[in-house]
């Protein structure tokens, strides 16, 4: 990325020599992403961050689909797992915009029925998105069955793939998808960077109005040291993938194995197999999921949560009560995420403090509760 900075500085969309300079950089960004995703170059659209490729895609195909050939503006099917990016999208389009949502629904694992989609499917449908691995639970979607369906009726599908690329191969072509969302300080590349991988021929309205960059589809001018860095991390993950996913797996059964064993009250949340290959995830009963964030944290431990405490009043992650998790149990939720740098030691050294922090804001809300 360095140069890019520093000597080799043009605005890719100039016609000068530093310009076209940047823009050769930039194009080869295209076709490295676009060929990692078994995409061509010229569908793939750098973005901010992975929040504006789902913006984009929602909206994107909403406004050039609205109304097409009928009363109301149309309908959009998707979920309740979804990241506030695809959620917060597809309720401002109902809310501002007309039209009717449907959320599917989900099993206790958070898996997604392709047949509740097909039943969903009406004739004003106009986009259905569905994530492909869910950011708090790990769970994986049965997305090219999704896919499949929403071909079959002709209806453009959208998937936000943003947790997954560094550690499931994507192909957009076995996937099914017309629109897929990427963000690339998700695969070891730099933050504030995001891809949306968008199918020739798709029905599209450019949300962001402005010049022609990205082919008209993201105006703005480009951060080109951001998309080669992308591009780069994206060739990085290809060649490890496979070695660390399988790694990694191993890593995070004995995680989730020695929790469930040393934890009294401990659940595991999402898939136990359909899942991200480095995501453990889990509720405490009686526990604030923020508090033990913190205390593990003191130790060394950087993990989240899925539960937020708002003006004091902690409030259950709405992804964990859309599977059925019961409140008392989702307030104590904690997201464990491993790395290509985790090894053994950190998931024993993570399993000798953990009970010991559970055990210990358990305790503190307990004595809080008997004043
Ligand atoms: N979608 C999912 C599933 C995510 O996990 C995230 C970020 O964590 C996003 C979208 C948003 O990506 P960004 O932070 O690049 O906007």
């Amino acid at each position: 990325m360095q140069p890019f900075w520093r000597e080799a500085f043009g605005n890719a969309a100039s016609l000068h020599h530093f310009g076209r300079e940047a823009a050769a950089a930039l194009d080869e960004a295209h076709a490295i992403l676009g060929c990692a995703i078994g995409a061509r170059a010229g569908e793939v659209v750098f973005t901010g961050c992975g929040s504006e490729a789902d913006n984009l895609a929602l909206r994107g195909v909403a406004f050039a689909m609205r109304h097409a050939g009928r009363r109301g503006p149309g309908h959009i099917i998707t979920t309740p797992i979804e990241h506030h990016a695809v959620e917060a999208t597809a309720c401002q389009l109902r809310d501002l915009f007309g039209f009717d949502l449907t959320l599917l629904p989900v099993d206790g694992c958070g898996r997604v029925d392709p047949d509740d989609v097909r039943r969903a499917i009406r004739a004003d449908t106009v986009i259905v998105s569905v994530m492909l691995a869910n950011n708090e639970v790990g769970t994986l979607q049965p997305i090219s069955e999704i896919g499949a369906i929403c071909r079959e009726h002709g209806i453009p599908f959208h998937s936000d793939a943003v947790q997954a690329p560094a550690y499931l191969p994507l192909d957009v072509n076995a996937l099914n998808v017309d629109l897929l969302a990427l963000s690339s300080h998700k695969f070891y590349g730099p933050k504030g960077v995001g891809v949306l991988y968008l199918r020739e021929g798709t029905p599209y309205i450019p949300p962001i109005t402005g010049g022609g960059h990205e082919r008209g589809r993201r105006p703005g001018t480009v951060n080109v040291a951001g998309a080669v860095g992308s591009a780069a991390a994206m060739r990085y993950v290809a060649r490890q993938r496979d070695a660390q996913s399988a790694r990694l797996v191993a890593l995070r059964d004995r995680l989730i194995a020695g929790v469930l064993d040393r934890v009294p009250d401990a659940r595991l949340t999402g898939h136990p197999t359909e899942r991200l290959p480095h995501l453990a995830s889990f509720v405490f009963k009686d526990v604030d999921g923020e508090s033990l964030l913190m205390a593990l944290d003191v130790e060394g431990f950087a993990v989240s949560t899925g539960s937020a405490c708002t003006s004091g009043n902690p409030e259950p992650s709405p992804v964990l009560l859309a599977m059925g998790i019961p409140p008392a149990w989702a307030l104590g939720s904690l997201r464990i995420s491993l790395g290509y740098d985790t090894r053994a030691e950190d998931i024993e050294a993570l399993l000798e403090v953990l009970p010991r922090c559970v055990e210990r804001v358990r305790r503190s809300a307990l004595a809080f509760s008997h004043g």
